[in-house]
């Protein structure tokens, strides 16, 4: 069963027992919002419960971060008046396989789900930085985050100082790099100047706790930054990665060892492409944290 992670007067985190997976609930004057129902029957259920409980005839969104299938799991469970993506997780052509991994899982454990599975169908596609959607009062930000997958996206909720960043700034878990290296890196680098422009202090990230201060998921963005300059140097130089230390610092090795091997691939397949260099006179520097307000717009 998810637990509540996280709760003041606007914002909801539910977090499932299954990979620490967030599910978010915003409610404002005018809306409930919520990002990436998940996971088991009876947790998507209550989530549902919750929401019907304080819509109070507030129109409701979803959003969905990216396509991976943990975070659509949910779709099928909620009548939304209006769906937010990206354009490119609306026009996934591999929406189907994706439905399948969903299958695969209930199958493999017997799950029953009461509601039917489905591909969200995107009403509002965001194709590019900084598109906003206001609702009566309320102000949404979207940011396009490839890097993870090629569709992810962050959604900021203005007046709640709240950032929710889909599956990157994570505290359990280290980069997962499905799509790129290149694009993982620009991601990150354009988070201060999100903050700049929309100003938030708050981030939940997919799976873990949320990051509540600016302190916190900068640090967590500079861990990120080093992880992916680490596994860069280690396929350039072809000295080993140092895994000893990452599993000093991430408690899950049994699972993530797979998502690590798969990253040292991709990114060596990166190399052999030239998709990025490794210049040992000039080694990437891990930013210490940007003075917030100062960064180039
Ligand atoms: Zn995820």
């Amino acid at each position: 069963m998810s637990k509540i992670l996280y709760r003041d007067p606007q914002i909801t985190v539910f977090q499932s027992a299954i990979y620490q997976t967030n599910t978010t609930v915003v409610r404002t004057d005018d809306l409930v919002l919520v990002v990436d129902p998940a996971w088991l029957p009876d947790e998507v259920y209550a989530i549902r419960q919750y929401v019907d409980s304080i819509r109070e005839g507030r129109a409701l969104f979803l959003v969905f971060t990216h396509s991976d299938f943990d975070h659509i799991i949910g779709y099928g469970a909620f009548k939304a008046d209006k769906v937010f993506a990206t354009e490119l997780m609306a026009e996934n052509p591999a929406q189907n396989a994706i439905l399948e991994q969903i299958n695969d899982f209930d199958q493999q454990y017997y799950i029953h789900r009461p509601y039917p599975v489905e591909y969200p169908m995107v009403d509002f596609k965001v194709y590019r930085d900084g598109v906003q959607y206001r609702h009566e009062s309320t102000k949404l930000s979207f940011y396009l985050a490839p890097g993870h997958t090629a569709d992810s996206m962050m959604v900021v909720v203005w007046h709640l100082g709240l950032c929710i960043a889909g599956d990157y700034l994570s505290n359990i878990e280290f980069p997962i790099i499905q799509h790129s290296s290149v694009e993982y890196v620009n991601t990150l680098e354009k988070l201060p100047r999100i903050h700049d422009r929309n100003w938030f202090t708050r981030l939940i990230p997919g799976h873990g706790d949320p990051a509540l201060t600016i302190t916190d998921w900068l640090r967590r963005r500079t861990e990120s930054l080093a992880y992916i300059y680490a596994i860069r140097e280690s396929v350039a130089t072809g000295r080993p990665f140092d895994t000893h230390s990452l599993w000093e610092r991430y408690c899950f090795p049994r699972q993530q060892i797979k998502d690590h091997e798969a990253n040292l691939a991709l990114v060596q397949r990166e190399y052999e492409q030239g998709l990025w260099t490794w210049d040992p006179d000039n080694l990437p520097t891990v930013p210490e944290p940007v003075p917030l307000g100062e960064t180039s717009q």
